[in-house]
């Protein structure tokens, strides 16, 4: 046996960003921000994280928890880089990102998480909860956001600008056009489409 065994490489951990939203439903820009970020933006994989209803803010256009989390997984069967998470779920509320990030991390040590956020939420960070330690303790990935103009060059260190493809597509868009009877399908993942028509979602919105 040599005198001096090599040291065991280290496995490089899993690069895994963290998109939060509530997902209301689903759509093609959520999508293909996630799936452009995994090719294109450096990570190895990005975590649709559903937010939950806050109970002390009931919303009469937010469907329940478990019917946004199902929609999530329906369209990301097929691409093992994006995944659906429900770890805000089982986590005080409301939810802080702080928090969720924290949980994560304590429970997948072979991870590395970053934070992805779009410019708009970036130009009010400081608002958030614990705003310095998230940036302190994880990367942060701010793709672009119409009318939110960044400077990358201003950026703090552990923060980095994606210029990910704009695609001017909202939840609320989808909601009201499903409400007034229009057919949407091209703006929705195929099995999110038929997830909504079978359960007939959004009809009185
Ligand atoms: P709603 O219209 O119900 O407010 P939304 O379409 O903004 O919903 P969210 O679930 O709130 O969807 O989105 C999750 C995250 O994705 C948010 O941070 C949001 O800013 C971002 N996002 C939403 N739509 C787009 C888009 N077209 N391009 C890039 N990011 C988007």
């Amino acid at each position: 046996m040599a005198a001096h065994q090599p040291a065991l490489m280290e496995k490089a951990p899993i690069k895994t960003g963290i998109f939060g939203g509530t997902f209301n439903p689903p759509h093609i820009a959520h999508l293909a921000l996630a799936n452009y970020l995994c090719e294109y933006g450096g990570l190895d994989e990005v975590w649709l994280v559903v937010s939950p209803q806050n109970p002390f803010k009931q919303h009469v256009e937010l469907l329940d928890d478990r019917l946004r989390l199902q929609m999530v997984q329906a369209a990301l069967e097929g691409y093992p880089k994006l995944r659906a998470s429900d770890v805000e779920f089982r986590l005080p509320r409301p939810s802080y990102m702080i928090r969720t990030l924290t949980e994560l991390e304590a429970a997948c040590p072979d991870r590395e998480f970053t934070l992805v956020i779009g410019a708009d939420n970036w130009l009010a960070f400081d608002r958030w909860q614990s705003a310095d330690e998230i940036l302190r303790r994880f990367p942060v990935v701010v793709y672009p956001r119409p009318g939110y103009e960044i400077d990358p060059s201003g950026l703090p260190a552990g923060v980095r600008l994606v210029p990910t493809p704009l695609l001017e597509v909202s939840s609320t868009f989808i909601r009201r056009a499903i409400g007034e009877g229009r057919d949407v399908r091209y703006f929705l993942h195929p099995a999110v489409c038929r997830f909504i028509e079978e359960r007939g979602l959004y009809q009185n919105t």
